[in-house]
C-alpha cells in the first residue's frame, strides 16, 4: 500500500526537491503538490508558519501534509531577517534589494561578528481522518556560516551570494548546486524528516 503526502507549497521546485529526497528513502511514499487556499502566515517563528501551512493543507485535503518555512538569521541582528527574509526590503522589492539592504545594515560590522545561519523548519501534520487524534511533528535544519561583505557567485538564489558556510571560503552561490543540496538547511531538515517519517508513519502503511 502506498501513502500520499501533500506538500503545502505552490512552488514546483520545492515539490521536486522533496519528492527526490523522500521517495528515494521511502519508496512507498508519494509526494503531491497542493493547489488549495493558502493561509495567512502570521506566525512569529519558522515553526509556527510551517505548522499553519501544513495544518491548512491537511484540513483541506484530508491527507497527511508537509510544509516548510525557511530564512536567514543574522546573530548581530538578533536573528533577523528570519521569517521576514523574503521581504526584508519591503514586499514591493526583490531578492537583490533584500540582500543589498542587509549588506548596508552590516557595513560597519567586522568579520568575527558577521555570523549567521540558514534555518529550515518542516512541519508534518497527520489529520484525524488518517489517524485517530491526529499527529504533528516539527523538524529543523540549520546551516551555520557567516556573511561576506559583497556578493560572490551566480548559483542559488536570494542570500546565497553573501552566505559563506562554516569551514568554507566560497559563498553558497559559488558551490555546485549538488553540493549546496547536500549541505543546506533544507537537506538537513529533510534528513531529520526522514527519521521522523520512518518512526511515525511506517505503522500507517502496514
Ligand atoms: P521560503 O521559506 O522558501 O519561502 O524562503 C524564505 C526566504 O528565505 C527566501 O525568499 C530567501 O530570501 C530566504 N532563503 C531561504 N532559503 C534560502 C537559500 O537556500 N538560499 C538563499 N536564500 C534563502
Amino acid at each position: 500500500m502506498s501513502l500520499q503526502l501533500v506538500l503545502a507549497t505552490h512552488n514546483q521546485h520545492k515539490v521536486d526537491e522533496f519528492r527526490r529526497m523522500l521517495e528515494r528513502d521511502h519508496p512507498h511514499i508519494g509526494i503531491v503538490g497542493y493547489d488549495g487556499p493558502e493561509p495567512v502566515e502570521d506566525g512569529t517563528d519558522f515553526s509556527q508558519n510551517a505548522l499553519i501551512k501544513a495544518r491548512a493543507a491537511a484540513q483541506h485535503t484530508g491527507k497527511i501534509a508537509l510544509a516548510d518555512d525557511s530564512g536567514l538569521c543574522v546573530d548581530i541582528l538578533g536573528g533577523a531577517p528570519g521569517i521576514f527574509s523574503a521581504r526584508w526590503a519591503g514586499s514591493a522589492h526583490d531578492a537583490t534589494a533584500n540582500r543589498d539592504l542587509l549588506l548596508d545594515q552590516l557595513s560597519d560590522i567586522s568579520d568575527p561578528h558577521r555570523t549567521a545561519r540558514f534555518v529550515c523548519t518542516i512541519a508534518l501534520v497527520v489529520p484525524e481522518t488518517v489517524l485517530a487524534g491526529g499527529h504533528e511533528e516539527i523538524v529543523e535544519g540549520i546551516w551555520p556560516g557567516s556573511l561576506a561583505t559583497a556578493p560572490r557567485g551566480t548559483n542559488g538564489f536570494a542570500y546565497d551570494p553573501i552566505f559563506i558556510p562554516e569551514g568554507m571560503e566560497a559563498t553558497s552561490a559559488e558551490l555546485a548546486p549538488e553540493e549546496k543540496n547536500r549541505l543546506s538547511h533544507r537537506a538537513r531538515a529533510l534528513s531529520a524528516l526522514g527519521g521522523v517519517l520512518a518512526t511515525t508513519l511506517e505503522n500507517l502503511v502496514n
